[in-house]
């Protein structure tokens, strides 16, 4: 028999099979890790077995080594979804199996752990040993213990109860009165359990989780959206999907976000699932990660609960996958390949016959708009549980306060609900979105924005250039000394920081404890978690934050959520800004009155009548999603087109900048030949100019974005740029090929 290899080494030119001899002694199959000669000088090399065959094409075969991990690490569904992905999102065949095991596993660099165990040999007379030993205490009192336990007994347990034990346990094993055994423990991260209730579910929740019954069932690698309002209670449609999933003998995955991975969520599955749950997250040790992914791989969890990347989770009877929050850009992947677990999850259940939840209170338009054409199915969690009402949203116009002379953080509505409830003694949240690479420009007076005159997206000011500049076709503007709109000197950059909105608070109530988190005090690891138990247990009563704080937080006394200034995020340079704009807004409102408090949300902005501030006020999501589709179509933005982008890095300025000119006028031509006259006006936009970061690590940026109508001659048009790329990969150091990216930076 012979194996077909993935040497794990990344790079073009040997990211294919190589073959080689299985030897008669080794019990090699598909997915073993195993160690394989390779190159010049034969050196051993790791690599993955993906196919089995029982000829080879020529005649000098070298052998397998040997193999690493006595159980094959690979399924064949995740060697099929890496193949697959290899093409989608033209990574290399390595680089895409990686993604199917701990990183540490790779090199041997996490081992399993083994704790050595004693019990009392077979045969022995307990009382007659001890009468034996009676000139030996140290070893007398060792044996009685382990007799007395009348099990398995560790050294460090041993040692715990008489320090210094060791060289007793030994002479004992010598003597033949104690054996030895080593076993293999899994290092679990610290559980929590919350106690979660058992709530009898109520109709909409019941039909909701009837159908992902039936889809499970069906096994046809189904996808449901489940759009219900914040509190309507999905995470009790999820956990009863998943004992169903489990009594129909599968296993199941459940995705969220990376932010919301505390322990209040895993304790509320642990609670109901107990150890039949394993956990993946970026915050465990390499040997907690590694023992979570073994007791995946070898049955003995059957729920994997996880970020991102847990989508990849070796599951062997996969019946489910859940995303919670499913419209969260996180779950697009960072580094190469920039997959999406969406994406990946959709391909999973459809290789092995499964379904597909995706859950939000905000789907992404891009799913909603499946779910109107049919193609997936759509359920509906329309209210909050237990008659609870949705918070009401008071909009404040900045205009307005600063006419009044107020130019302070807070209006003086957001000022009188904060006096409120302090007074009543609730808590409050205060919300400012800021993500440091983009500043807009803007007039505080008239509340106009300086946008692309080509593009409609809100210019960026640049400091160092002291300019600003359109991240989509990079055209540049100065920055007005007034405003074009109104003529007045109030138009300046845009940007308030959490520190700022912190002083405020302290400066209007001296008294109050406040929190603060955002990322620069999120930095130690465990920082998250410590900030979120003390504004649980009311040891202060506001928080102040950015978009961390608006995610699937439940903190029952939480009565008033302020926004301190909803267009920061509105005026992203981003096509998708409304929408993330319209989530972000209802998430963080869905934050206030989820217990039996009322809650009230004050939302302030420079453009009150702005659609998307409307639609977010009357948390109508199919009013926004009209409305937003609308204008997506009118401005041939996705789903209406697709976008590329070709981003180029290298050390060298120059390189970077010249690699990708010459790229982009080679695609040109190459694209607008494959279009032909035909599809002459197919190709909206293709400009090369510096990445949004023009410099990451002492790397030079530059980018193509490319913009494409989505017609039937896509496909083509693709394909072109997929041959074009595979072939001019080398032009500088890095150059990457994304499709449809989530975030540009
Ligand atoms: P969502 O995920 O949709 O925001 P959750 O699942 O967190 O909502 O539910 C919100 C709150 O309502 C939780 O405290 C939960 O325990 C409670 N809850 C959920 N379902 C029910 C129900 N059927 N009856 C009573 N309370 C419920
Ligand atoms: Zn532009």
């Amino acid at each position: 028999m012979y194996a077909e290899v993935i040497v794990d080494i990344a790079h073009t030119a040997v990211d294919r099979r190589f073959t080689y001899r299985i030897p008669e002694e080794l019990p090699v199959s598909v997915g073993h890790h195993v160690l394989v000669p390779f190159g010049q000088g034969d050196h051993k090399k790791e690599g993955f077995v993906v196919a089995l065959k029982s000829s080879a094409d020529y005649p000098e075969i070298k052998d397998v080594s040997r193999i690493i991990e006595r159980y094959p690490v690979l399924l064949p569904d995740q060697i099929a979804l890496a193949e697959w992905m290899k093409d989608a999102y033209h990574c290399l065949f390595v680089d895409a199996l990686r993604l199917m095991i701990p990183a540490q596993m790779r090199g041997m660099r996490v081992r399993e752990k083994k704790v050595r165990t004693v019990m009392l040999a077979g045969g022995v007379d307990p009382e007659a040993v001890s009468e034996a030993l009676k000139n030996a205490p140290a070893q007398k009192r060792v044996f009685e213990l382990v007799a007395k336990l009348g099990a398995e007994a560790s050294l460090p347990d041993i040692n715990a109860f008489y320090p210094g034990s060791t060289a007793a346990v030994k002479a004992l094993i010598r003597k033949g009165f104690l054996t030895e055994q080593s076993e293999t423990v899994f290092r679990r991260p610290e559980k929590i359990r919350l106690h979660a209730p058992n709530h009898t579910l109520t109709d909409a929740q019941t039909h909701a989780a009837d159908a992902i019954r039936s889809a499970v069932a069906r096994a046809e690698g189904d996808v449901l959206l489940l759009h219900g309002v914040t509190g309507s209670g999905k995470t009790e449609v999820y956990l009863r999907a998943i004992e169903d999933c489990l009594s129909l003998g599968k296993q199941a995955i459940v995705l969220v976000p990376e932010i919301s991975l505390t322990p209040q969520t895993v304790g509320r599955f642990t609670d109901r699932f107990g150890d039949r749950i394993a956990v993946l997250h970026s915050r465990l040790s390499p040997g907690e990660r590694f023992d979570e992914w073994r007791r995946i791989r070898l049955g003995l969890a059957d729920i994997v609960i996880g970020a991102r990347s847990a989508v990849f989770a070796p599951v062997e009877r996969l019946g489910l996958i859940i995303i919670d929050e499913e419209h969260e850009s996180s779950y697009q992947s960072e580094t190469q390949p920039r997959y999406l677990a969406g994406e990946i999850a959709a391909r999973r259940v459809k290789n092995t016959g499964g379904a597909l939840v995706l859950g939000s209170a905000t789907p992404s338009l891009m799913s909603y708009a499946r779910a109107l054409s049919g193609k997936y199915e759509l359920l509906t969690l329309p209210d909050r549980v237990a008659g609870r009402p949705l918070p009401t949203v008071e909009v404040v116009n900045m205009r307005d306060e600063l006419l009044m002379g107020n130019n302070s953080i807070f209006s003086d509505k957001l000022t009188e609900r904060m006096s409120e409830c302090l007074a009543a003694g609730q808590q409050a949240m205060l919300f400012i979105n800021r993500r440091g690479y983009a500043t807009f420009v803007s007039c505080r007076s008239c509340g106009y924005v300086l946008k692309c005159d080509n593009c409609d997206i809100s210019m960026t000011y640049h400091k160092t250039e002291s300019r600003t500049r359109c991240h989509y076709c990079g055209a540049v503007k100065p920055l007005p000394k007034e405003c074009p709109n109104c003529k007045k000197p109030f138009i300046k950059q845009f940007g308030i920081g959490t520190e700022q909105v912190e002083e405020a608070v302290h400066t209007l109530f001296p008294a109050v404890r406040t929190l603060r988190m955002d990322t620069d005090t999120m930095r130690e690891k465990g920082s998250y978690e410590k900030l979120l138990s003390a504004f649980h247990r009311r040891e202060a009563q506001v928080l102040i934050g950015t978009q961390m704080i608006a995610k699937g937080h439940d903190f029952p006394n939480v009565t008033l959520v302020g926004v301190v200034a909803a267009d920061t995020t509105l005026n992203l340079p981003d096509y998708r800004a409304p929408e993330r704009t319209f989530q972000l807004l209802t998430q963080v409102a869905g934050r206030a009155g989820r217990d039996n408090l009322p809650g009230r949300v004050v939302l302030q902005t420079y453009e009150p009548n702005h659609p998307i501030i409307r639609f977010a006020k009357a948390q109508d999501y199919p009013g926004f999603f009209h409305y937003e589709i609308a204008a997506r179509k009118k401005m041939l933005y996705p789903p209406f087109s697709l976008f590329l982008r070709i981003v180029f890095a290298d050390r060298d300025e120059r390189t970077a900048e010249r690699a990708c000119l010459e790229y982009a006028k080679a695609l040109e031509s190459a694209l607008r030949a494959a279009l032909g006259e035909e599809g002459r006006l197919d190709l909206l936009l293709l400009v090369a100019a510096e990445a949004p970061v023009a410099r990451i690590s002492g790397y030079t940026r530059y980018q193509i974005l490319i913009k494409l109508l989505r017609t039937k001659r896509l496909k083509d048009a693709l394909e072109t740029v997929s041959v074009f790329h595979d072939a001019h990969r080398d032009a500088c150091a890095e150059v990457q090929l994304e499709i449809n990216p989530q975030e540009m930076f």
